[in-house]
This record gives C-alpha cells, sequence and structure tokens, in this order.
C-alpha cells in the first residue's frame, strides 16, 4: 500500500495534516529530525523515520521502504526574525533541505509534492486581501527561502515531471479540537500562545509596536485555523492524484484581526486580563496581512471550518491550558 511522506510530520501544523490524511485514509510516514518536532506528535502517524531532510540517501531509502507515492514537506525553518539574523541558516534548512527532498523524489520517480509557503513570499503588500496575482517580493530571508523553492518547483516539473502545490500560509493558529495535538514551540514567539500565557500569569505579553496605520494602530493578521491548514493539504494531495495542474494558493480566513483584536478575544475566552505593554515594532513586520483564499475554495472546494478568532482562540487555550509544558519531551529549557 502507497503511502505519503511527511517532511516536519511531527512539528505543529505536519502533525495536524498526518492526523488528517490519517482521518482520510491516507498512510502518513512521518520524516523528522525531532530538532523542533515532537515523538508525540507524529502519534497518527503509520511510521516515523527520524533523519534530516539534507540526508538525500536516508530520504530515498525512506521512501522505497514506505512506497511513498506523494510528499508533504514541512520541514523547515519559520521565524521571519530569526531568518532576518541567520540566513545562513535558513537557506541551508529551507532551500538546500527542500531540493534534497525533490532530488529524492526526482531519483525514486515520485510525482506529487505539496510544499509549505508562506504569505511571506509578498513582502509588504500593494493591496488587500492579497490574492495569487499580487506581485511576490519577500522582505526577509525566509519568504526569499520559501520563493526559491516556488520557483524551482515550476523547472522541477519541466524536467522531472513533478507537479506540485503550494500552499501561502497567513497565521497558522489554534490547536486540534480534539485536545489531541497543538503547539509547542521552544521558545514560543507567535502571538495567541504568547496572550493565553500571559492571560494565565506565566508570561509577560509585550504588543509589537502600536503606531501602524491601521484602525487601533496594531497590525492586522489573518489567523487561520491549524485544522483548516490541515484538511487543504489533503485537498491538495487528492488533487495532484487526480490529476489537476499545479498550482500556487493562499491560505487565510480573508479576516483581518489586529493585535489588540487577538488580546480582546483571549481576555473573552479565558475570563482573564492580559497585561500587555507596548512595545517597539518587530523588524520585517508588514502593518497589513490578509488573505483572499477564493481560489483554492474554487478549484479545490476548500473551506475554513474554524473562522471565528474566539473559536481559534478557545482551541489554542485548551491545549496550552492543559499541556504547560507542551509535549513535554524538552530534556533543557
Ligand atoms: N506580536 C506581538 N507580540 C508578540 C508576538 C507577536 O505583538 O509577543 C505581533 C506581531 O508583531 C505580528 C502579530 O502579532 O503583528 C503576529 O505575529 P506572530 O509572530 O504570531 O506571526 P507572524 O505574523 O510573524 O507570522
Amino acid at each position: 500500500m502507497s503511502s505519503v511522506l511527511v517532511t516536519g510530520g511531527a512539528g505543529y501544523i505536519g502533525s495536524h495534516a498526518v492526523k488528517a490524511l490519517q482521518a482520510n485514509g491516507t498512510r502518513a510516514v512521518v520524516y523528522d529530525n525531532l530538532s523542533a518536532g515532537h515523538r508525540a506528535a507524529a502519534r497518527y502517524a503509520s511510521a516515523l523515520v527520524e533523519g534530516d531532510i539534507r540526508d538525500t540517501p536516508c530520504l530515498r531509502e525512506a521512501m522505497r521502504e514506505h512506497h511513498v507515492d506523494a510528499v508533504m514537506h514541512f520541514a523547515a525553518w519559520a521565524s521571519v526574525g530569526d531568518s532576518v539574523r541567520d540566513p545562513s541558516g535558513y537557506y541551508n534548512n529551507n532551500v538546500l533541505g527542500a531540493l534534497s527532498v525533490l532530488d529524492a523524489m526526482v531519483a525514486e520517480r515520485i510525482p506529487h509534492f505539496v510544499f509549505s509557503s508562506t504569505a511571506a513570499v509578498f513582502g509588504n503588500p500593494v493591496r488587500t486581501p492579497i490574492d495569487e496575482t499580487h506581485p511576490t517580493a519577500p522582505i526577509n530571508a525566509y519568504g526569499e527561502t520559501k520563493l526559491a523553492i516556488e520557483r524551482a518547483l515550476r523547472h522541477y516539473e519541466t524536467a522531472y515531471g513533478i507537479r506540485s502545490m503550494a500552499l501561502r500560509y497567513f497565521n497558522a493558529a489554534g490547536a486540534d479540537p480534539d485536545g489531541e495535538l497543538g503547539e509547542d514551540h521552544a521558545p514560543e514567539r507567535h502571538l495567541i500562545p504568547r496572550a493565553i500565557d500571559a492571560a494565565l500569569g506565566r508570561d509577560t505579553f509585550a504588543i509589537f509596536g502600536d503606531d501602524y496605520d491601521t484602525p487601533d494602530g496594531t497590525c492586522l493578521r489573518d489567523y487561520i485555523h491549524v485544522t483548516d491548514l490541515a484538511s487543504a493539504h489533503v485537498l491538495a494531495l487528492d488533487a495532484l492524484r487526480a490529476g489537476a495542474a499545479s498550482a500556487r494558493y493562499n491560505l487565510g480566513n480573508g479576516r483581518p484581526t489586529s493585535v489588540k483584536d487577538v488580546v480582546g478575544s483571549v481576555e473573552r475566552v479565558l475570563g482573564r486580563k492580559v497585561r500587555a505593554a507596548v512595545a517597539p515594532r518587530r523588524q520585517g513586520d508588514p502593518a497589513v496581512l490578509f488573505a483572499s483564499s477564493a481560489r483554492i475554495t474554487h478549484e479545490l472546494g476548500w473551506t475554513p471550518a474554524f473562522e471565528d478568532i474566539d473559536v481559534i482562540v478557545g482551541t489554542a487555550s485548551r491545549w496550552r491550558d492543559a499541556h504547560p509544558q507542551g509535549y513535554g519531551d524538552r530534556t533543557a529549557a
């Protein structure tokens, strides 16, 4: 029986995708070096291969052993701020790593690739909502690395016949509604878990800039539930297997939500105050980013199931409340 190789399947978004694949009757083999992922997050995988994506022979062996006929590639570094400080690390992991996966696919004749891309390929938007015709002009190394692979995909298709779907995530948020999977980054930098921790008195919270040209002065983003991202991956894979042409899709809710809106939501959902202080702007943050996901809705039938910010925050808070140590597998702080 064939299976999908899910690189980074022990990470935040990858683990939710593996659960969705399993629910769809698809075997998912997780390939992860567990540097940021968690063994327990791969609980829905049919197998877990511990390996690095830059290790092409190890990838090929896993592909052969598990009769892989498609790859979902999540394994990457994904912090905008870190990418500004460490472009070398980002190009190594995100460009060389992805090319290693693609080269293993070429060698093993695997024809389908679903790629984790990002809204960061667009840079500072020239218009919103951002649809797929918006120009790409990244303003940080993270966005550059993802765009480099999107571009490479065209050439890998022409030369080697690999068809692909690149999914540009806006702000992935929330946790598995069943409470089994969630977000566990070290250190945690994302807005929603940090605001929840502040409400629970576990952390202090800073609003990065309140002097943007937005209605309340804080950045507007588009928070999309991780389970909705997962369902988009299943649809993308099914479409590729059914013969669909390669495509790039933007994935968001299309609802601009400010940092202060998120803080308000956390306070409503938890019934506790978030003690927030205003801090300077964070480098590389555009004022406004939100998506039009009309294309994937129209072409693949994708619709988000968890649009309301309070519902998204609710799933995140249930996970965080029940798992103060995340998956509990960290050896050192
Ligand atoms: N943000 C904030 N305080 C935090 C973390 C994030 O004000 O402790 C802001 C950040 O500047 C951005 C938004 O929240 O405007 C979302 O940031 P996050 O890091 O969650 O995702 P990103 O937009 O970088 O993908």
